[in-house]
């Protein structure tokens, strides 16, 4: 089984995929980890990703698609995968149903949690003081919301078309949401 998890920053998509990865034995790949990982590694790349990410756009969809091939070439994860935080815009979810294609697998769910800005705030800025991320200021969970407003809508009616797409409310509790999700995942397993 392969998932997409997508929604707003500070929506829960990290929190959620974790849960998902243990019940049912998946690998998340979070593009924002990664891309953060490569940031503390201080490659070239790094530097330039971490000035885009610290002005809450967009890193460019050939470096997060170079990363996303990586794992879905991978045989130990093959139909094992949650994709957190990926694809962001059209481009990418075009990408990734040609990666699926190229490596043999689909995608089974979808799933996109619906947040209001004023939760976003404020879970970001609870976020900030146990985790520390540089991007998770008031003034920069704003600007990724827009980016994130501005980039999505292609990508819900693509997958609306497919009709993989799953809404959950965001704003429940962590264990409503869960809830939910799973309630959607035993569903499309049968
Ligand atoms: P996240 O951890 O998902 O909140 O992502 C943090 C930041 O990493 C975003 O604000 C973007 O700058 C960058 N990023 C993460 N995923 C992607 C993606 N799929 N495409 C482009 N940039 C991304």
């Amino acid at each position: 089984m392969n998932i997409v998890i997508f929604g707003p920053p500070g929506a829960g998509k990290g929190t959620q995929s974790n849960l998902i990865v243990k019940k049912y034995n998946l690998h998340q790949l979070s593009t924002g980890e990664l891309l953060r990982k490569e940031v503390q590694d201080g490659t070239i790349l790094g530097k330039e990703i971490d000035s885009i990410i610290n002005s809450g756009n967009l890193v460019s969809d050939k470096v997060v698609g170079e990363l996303i091939e990586k794992y879905l070439s991978n045989e130990n994860f093959k139909n094992r995968l949650i994709f957190d935080g990926y694809p962001r815009n059209l481009t990418q979810a075009e990408n990734l149903n040609n990666l699926l294609e190229k490596y043999d697998q689909r995608l089974n769910i979808v799933l996109k949690l619906n947040v209001n800005l004023n939760t976003i705030k404020e879970r970001i800025l609870a976020r900030k003081s146990m985790e520390g991320r540089a991007d998770d200021t008031e003034k920069l969970a704003v600007k990724r919301y827009m980016t994130y407003e501005k980039n999505i809508k292609p990508v819900i009616d693509f997958y609306k078309k497919t009709k993989l797409l799953k809404v959950v409310n965001g704003e429940a509790s962590v264990a409503e949401i869960s809830g939910e999700i799973s309630g959607l995942i035993n569903s499309i397993k049968g």
